[in-house]
């Protein structure tokens, strides 16, 4: 069981709710953050359950763009997913990013984990190009003219498409 360090501390002016993340900092205030693997763990762990809360919420904005809700559900956060230009919105990413020395950025806030978890359950629609969760999309099927069989389309798009309804 690693031990999490974490040196988290919403900034001033931040909409996040205070609660959670003021006793993260007092916790951290007595713990300096000396490894970075437990840190990322940590962070890791918090997004999976920030995905786990939010999922339905998350969404792509543009390319490699998501937004992500900040913990409390008040703010919401930008999360830029472009491989070795990850960064995000938040006070937490600001504080702590850090680039290697090639320029691939180095640290991950929760809030790209829970967007990295969301693009990979995920899939584009092939007829609006939106991307959605799969559990919301339905494979176009055998037979159809303008998809591939396993093309997905979200729920706007099937009946447009005369594919039925989607769950
Ligand atoms: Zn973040
Ligand atoms: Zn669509």
């Amino acid at each position: 069981m690693v031990t999490a360090n974490i040196t988290e501390n919403p900034a001033a002016g931040n909409t996040e709710s205070r609660t959670a993340d003021t006793r993260d900092s007092e916790r951290a205030s007595r713990r300096p953050e000396t490894n970075t693997v437990s840190t990322a763990n940590f962070r890791c762990k918090r997004g999976i359950a920030l995905y786990k809360r939010y999922a339905e919420k998350i969404r792509r904005s543009a390319p490699h763009t998501y937004l992500v809700p900040s913990q409390s559900g008040k703010g919401i956060y930008l999360v830029y997913m472009k491989e070795g230009e990850e960064c995000c919105s938040c006070p937490d990413y600001a504080k702590h990013h850090e680039k290697d020395e090639e320029g691939n950025e180095t640290f991950f806030c929760k809030h790209y984990f829970a967007a990295r978890l969301w693009k990979a359950r995920s899939a584009e629609c092939a007829a609006c190009k939106g991307r959605y969760l799969t559990r919301h999309l339905k494979e176009a099927g055998e037979g159809h003219l303008t998809f591939y069989a396993d093309d997905y389309l979200c729920g706007v798009c099937v009946p447009k498409h005369g594919l039925g309804e989607v769950a």
